[in-house]
């Protein structure tokens, strides 16, 4: 079974061909500018054709699409022989609201429930649409499924996913903490318990996503039982732009001071705060890190923020679930920046974490970083979400 995994962003489209009986991924790409003019990157992974890296016009993401089965299929760029040989399709869906605690076959209800999440994000989710819309469009009645980011935190309990305000804001209107990156948080804790020879079901694991945008889970027995990121992605760790948690009256004094309006509040705290805010250097790790050995204090005090605020909320989450068997990283900084890691478990003492500095400073793999006799177990372990959304997409397929 082959299965075509689609990421659709407002302006943006990635897709990766995965043949389910290797797991292989058999080309991916990216095609940007959709709605401006258009570029495609199309990259066979399997076989030696060449990668294709060029301009194509998308006036809209049904272009993009035909696109990119016209490159899958053809005979300089394919890697198949037609579309006949896609069996499914699997979209990625930000947010699913209440109404989705797991992936699901898609239908025209199911596009009506995701349509009525708009509200929840109103930039991520009319994008998705477009996307599966133009899927359905282009291919027809190949089967097709969505797999949302909000979903594995469906199993939060009411403590943990409730904000204390009145109660008639959750009732009426969905406010409460619906959580995100679900889909790298159940991959890596999955993976882990692999790597432990354990079942899940066994353990309390602290997964730390660590990208452009960071958050972190307990997991216990399986399920999602807290993680910091809420009703939007804005809160929870000091992130690449975001700011995190913040008090709301902060709002209300810059707001009046300065005469904003929320919007551009709300794009002060998306787009220009966190490490970039506080550094005034950058929101990439790599530039913090290098701006922080010549000496420039503020890059040093974003970096100290951001381990404080991951060991902060990876030790409320052991106190949540009583214990802790594992902590792994995962996304752009926890897979690659072996001193964020290392300044994060300096906290962990208290837990029995020892760090195995050689094995920390290990690239690209599945990797336990802790010593053998360290109490608490650590990890890095590279995300995979479009191979989670493919064995989802093949499961509900299969029936
Ligand atoms: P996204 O959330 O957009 O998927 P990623 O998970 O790809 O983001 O993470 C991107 C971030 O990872 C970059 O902004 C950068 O801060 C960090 N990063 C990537 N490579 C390194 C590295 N070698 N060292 C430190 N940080 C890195």
């Amino acid at each position: 079974m082959k299965i075509l995994v689609i990421n659709a962003g407002s302006s943006s489209l990635k897709y990766q061909l995965i043949d389910m009986e290797s797991e292989v991924v058999m080309a991916k790409g990216l095609c940007e500018r959709i709605g401006i003019d258009g570029h495609l990157k199309h990259s066979p992974l399997v076989g030696d054709k060449p990668v294709f890296n060029e301009d194509v016009p998308m006036p809209t993401h049904s272009e993009a699409i035909a696109a990119v089965i016209d490159k899958l299929t053809s005979r300089e760029y394919g890697v198949v022989g037609s579309m006949k040989e896609i069996d499914a399709v699997g979209h990625r869906v930000v947010h699913g609201g209440e109404k989705f605690a797991s992936s699901v076959l898609i239908s025209d209800e199911v596009m009506g429930a995701i349509e009525e999440c708009i509200p929840f994000a109103p930039l991520h989710n009319p994008a998705n649409i477009t996307g599966i819309n133009a899927c359905r469009a282009v291919m027809g009645d190949v089967p097709m499924v969505a797999v949302f980011d909000t979903a594995f935190h469906q199993t939060m309990p009411g403590k943990a996913f409730m904000y204390a305000v009145p109660y008639e804001y959750y009732k009426k209107d969905g406010i409460r903490r619906y959580g995100f990156h679900g889909t790298s948080h159940r991959y890596v804790s999955a993976r882990c318990a692999e790597l432990m020879g354990k079942p899940i079901e066994e353990l309390k694991i602290i997964s730390c996503h660590m990208g452009n945008g960071s958050s972190i889970c307990a997991i216990e027995n399986g399920k999602s039982v807290d993680t910091s990121m809420g009703f939007t992605p804005l809160v929870g760790l000091p992130m690449g732009t975001r700011c995190g948690d913040l008090d709301a009256g902060v709002i209300q004094f810059i707001m009046n001071k300065y005469g904003y309006t929320i919007d551009e509040m709300l794009n002060i705290l998306n787009k220009k705060s966190g490490v970039l805010g506080v550094s005034g250097v950058s929101s990439d790790f790599r530039d913090l890190d290098k701006a922080a050995g010549e000496g420039i204090d503020k890059a040093k005090l974003a970096l100290d923020m951001f381990n404080y605020w991951v060991a902060k909320v990876a030790g409320s989450y052991a106190a949540a679930m009583n214990g802790v068997d594992a902590i792994v990283f995962t996304a752009g900084i926890g897979e690659n920046s072996k001193e964020t890691r290392k300044g994060i478990c300096e906290y962990f003492g208290y837990l029995g974490v020892k760090l195995d500095e050689a094995a920390n400073s290990k690239r690209g793999e599945d990797v336990m970083i802790s010593t053998p006799d360290s109490k608490v177990k650590v990890f890095v372990i590279p995300t995979n979400e479009e191979l989670v959304i493919a064995r989802d997409t093949r499961d509900i397929v299969a029936g």
